[in-house]
């Protein structure tokens, strides 16, 4: 039995309290867009086989749409979240690679965010370093430090 928490008002609600929405995070084509692009948007849907995002309705409860993020083929469920998010919350993403750490999105699916964050870390911390080895010979001699202020200050 597939039990979702609705995201709203907090309920676990079983299956026969909610409206299934199909597919989430469909892009809509836009008024640029060939015949085969407007079909693939409104007929072609993803089924896969594992992790699937989709929109359910909470029909019998609070009457809100939402996403949820569930295994098809064991009915796990790694989260539920807003209807109004254009992607799943990074916290979805790493329920599901904790549960399978080998999962990779299908094409269409929505992609965990990348980790753009380590880059810049990484890129600070020789900066730091820097710092840190510029005060360390100073601190002892605090008078040198001084007089190099006095100098630039006669200098400009
Ligand atoms: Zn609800």
């Amino acid at each position: 039995m597939l039990i979702l928490t609705c995201p709203y008002c907090g309920v676990a609600a079983d299956e026969t309290e909610l409206a299934p929405g199909g597919e989430a995070h469909l892009r809509r084509a836009g008024p640029a867009a060939g015949e085969a692009e407007f079909e693939a948007y409104m007929f072609h849907r993803a089924n896969p086989r594992g992790v699937h995002f989709e929109r359910w309705r909470h029909a019998f409860g609070c009457g809100k749409w939402f996403h949820a993020a569930r295994c098809t083929m064991t009915l796990e469920v790694f989260g539920t979240y807003s209807a109004q998010c254009t992607a799943p919350p990074a916290a979805i993403f790493k329920a599901i690679l904790a549960s399978r750490p080998d999962w990779t999105p299908t094409p269409g699916q929505p992609e965990p965010p990348k980790p753009a964050a380590r880059a810049r870390k990484s890129a600070a911390k020789p900066v730091a370093k820097g710092k840190a080895k510029a005060k360390t010979p100073t601190a002892p001699a605090a008078k040198p430090a001084k007089a190099d202020a006095k100098g630039k200050g006669d200098a400009t």
